[in-house]
């Protein structure tokens, strides 16, 4: 079968992309599934979108990346968020535009893999952060696993419960954190919620950039975290004119 690599939120950081694709190489992956959020927050949306056009099989829109070409939907985002989807909008030209406007909202793999970026289900719970938020995204889940990204923090949701379109009860869902290096192993007669985590703009407290492989031979997830040049990355969004704020918390991954 295959071997898929799955990133996701790079957020225009290019220093962190060619970092993880670098550490990718190593790694035997057959194809790259990108969750979207390819732009917004980092200096570099050009490039990361191009890199992304030449390496991945699929790549979902995410809300960053729509709202870059509709700033109508701008307003939904805090100041500095807002300030970089402004800029990027400004940086990037009609070609650049248009193959944002065109990445996909969601895709399957077979009936075993949905991919989309935030949540499978609209609304609420489209951060899902913790049990609760799973539990009502389950109800969208329809494969055995659904590849997200948005929040940018790894982790993986699993649930014994096949039963697609309910809201499930709290204790039917189980939370792996997901540390670095270390396979889960997916049962095929369960689902699951499986998040890499964020390329650009980590938020668990560990700056390194965070992906995964996703090995379906082997039925693992397992996130990856790499180390890349944080200072240069800080030091580019700050000559790039965006918010001070966008540099800063890339060295504390918040
Ligand atoms: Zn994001």
């Amino acid at each position: 079968m295959s071997r898929y690599a799955v990133i996701s939120d790079i957020h225009g950081n290019l220093h962190a992309f060619e970092a993880v694709l670098k550490d990718m190489a190593s790694r035997d992956v057959h194809e790259v599934i990108c969750l979207g959020d390819i732009v917004g927050y980092g200096p570099s949306p050009d490039v990361c979108l191009d890199l992304v056009i030449k390496y991945c099989t699929i790549a979902i829109q995410g809300n960053h990346d729509q709202a870059v070409v509709d700033l109508r939907l701008s307003n939904q985002f805090n100041g500095a968020a807002r300030q970089a989807i402004v800029w990027t909008q400004e940086k990037l030209g009609p070609l650049h535009l248009d193959a944002l406007n065109r990445l996909r909202p969601f895709a399957y793999i077979g009936d075993l893999i949905h991919c989309i970026h935030d949540c499978p289900v609209p609304g609420p719970s489209d951060y899902i952060h913790d049990e609760a938020a799973a539990s009502i995204a389950f109800s969208g889940v329809e494969t055995t696993i659904c590849l997200v990204g948005h929040t940018h923090v790894p982790v993986v949701f699993q649930t014994e419960s096949m039963d697609a379109g309910k809201v499930l009860p709290l204790d039917e869902i189980t939370v792996h954190p997901a540390p670095p290096d270390t396979p889960i192993q997916l049962d095929p007669s369960c689902r699951y919620i499986c998040n890499p985590g964020s390329i650009g703009q980590p938020r668990d407290a560990d700056p390194r950039a965070s992906y995964a492989v996703l090995d379906l031979d082997e039925m693992t997830f397992t996130v990856h975290r790499v180390e890349y040049d944080i200072s240069a990355a800080q030091a580019a969004t700050l000559k790039a004119g965006l918010p001070p704020i966008l540099a800063e918390r890339l060295a504390i991954g918040a």
